[in-house]
């Protein structure tokens, strides 16, 4: 992307940086005493390079933990200074950004439900003029890779050059298993569009609890993210924020060690010609399916010319539900998973009754 095209790589401006980049820490910064011996964990047990903590909170309900402010700022920064990690803090607004910059933080988050508000996005960005200090924006709460866009759109317009993206998952009307849904091809999208981007996940707060880490950072280590963040304390159930998925020092360096890492490409040929035939396969049968949608598009408008002659609706709610109940047993029949392939005949029903809008209207 065009307006992005000064980002500076990781590496650039992290030399040291393993890969995957870790981060970690507390939630929320909690007590002096907390903070100092969950960094000292940190520095003893990982490979992690950055310490993470919450002090201004932001909360669903008011009547939550909603952090301990600008005192703890300070027990951060000792933190950094006693183990050599770099220490980020969460900034949502310009009084925020001043405290943190003046206390000596390293790097700046901003959180979920700040991205979604260009106004504090704005805010936050002309706050920061003249420091070119490391920014990263998590997603919005809401699956929207514009408003994401923007938030490093405004960023990188005064002049910051340090940004990276961190997908901490979508909220949902529906019910799942994550506490926020990864919509992977958000991210994906924003992997497209800005290469240059560098770009984290952040399991804890996409899975909400202990036993969905290992599955979520493995995925995005399987898609390329270059880095995780992990919420850690020295005694997750006794936290005052996010207890049910926070970890352990410990028991993240279990989780690091059980990840498989692999490699972005390869060097052997023979690997390399057979990736290049199955891609040839996979490419002639993308054609095939989009020819079979494309007949499957003209018998569509065929019938929308008959209807709109004997003056019938579009819509057949029966004939719907019978499409439905068909896709469902075949995709059983032939071993599809009867989520996806439902998902997929929406779309092409949506397109359908477009196309019939338009016969009709014609
Ligand atoms: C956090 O990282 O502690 C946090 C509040 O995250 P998010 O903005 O993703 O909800
Ligand atoms: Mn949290």
């Amino acid at each position: 992307m065009e307006t992005l095209s000064a980002i500076k790589p990781l590496i650039n401006w992290l030399p040291n940086a393993n890969s995957p980049l870790l981060i970690a820490g507390p939630c929320s910064a909690e007590t002096e005493e907390q903070v100092l011996e969950t960094a000292k964990q940190l520095a003893e047990f990982t490979t992690a390079q950055i310490f993470r903590a919450g002090v201004w909170k932001p909360r669903t309900r008011p009547n939550s933990f909603e952090g301990m402010g600008e005192e703890a700022l300070k027990w951060i920064v000792k933190a950094g200074k006693q183990t050599g990690m770099l220490t980020m803090v969460e900034i949502a607004n310009a009084h925020h950004a001043e405290k943190a910059l003046e206390a000596g933080i390293d790097i700046l988050w901003i959180g979920a439900r700040t991205t979604v508000n260009p106004f504090y996005v704005q805010e936050i960005a002309d706050a920061l003029i003249g420091t070119n200090i490391p920014v990263m924006v998590k997603n919005p709460v809401n699956p929207d890779l514009q408003l994401w866009l923007g938030a490093f759109e405004r960023l990188h317009k005064v002049g910051i050059n340090k940004l990276v993206a961190i997908h901490r998952g979508f909220s949902s009307s529906t019910e799942t298993v994550y506490r926020n849904n990864p919509d992977w091809a958000i991210p994906i999208e924003l992997m497209r569009i800005a290469p240059k981007l560098p770009i984290i996940c952040d399991p804890s707060h996409i899975g909400g609890k202990r036993d969905l880490l290992h599955q979520i950072s493995q995925k995005a280590l399987d898609l390329g993210m270059n880095g995780l963040m992990i919420e850690t304390h020295p005694n997750p159930d006794q936290a005052l924020s996010d207890a049910q998925q926070q970890i352990t020092p410990c028991r993240l360096k279990e989780l690091m060690d059980g990840l498989v890492l692999r490699k972005k490409a390869s060097n052997d040929s023979e690997f390399n010609n057979k990736l290049v035939e199955m891609r040839a396969e996979i490419d002639a049968i993308d054609r095939m399916i989009m020819e079979t949608i494309a007949r499957r598009m003209k018998v569509i408008e065929e019938i929308g010319k008959y209807k709109k002659l004997n003056s019938i609706t579009i819509l057949q709610l029966e004939r719907w539900t019978q499409i439905l109940q068909n896709t469902r047993n075949y995709a059983d029949i032939i071993g599809l998973d009867r989520e996806f392939i439902i998902s997929v005949y929406n779309q092409i029903h949506l397109e359908s009754i477009k196309l019939q809008t338009e016969v009709m209207n014609e």
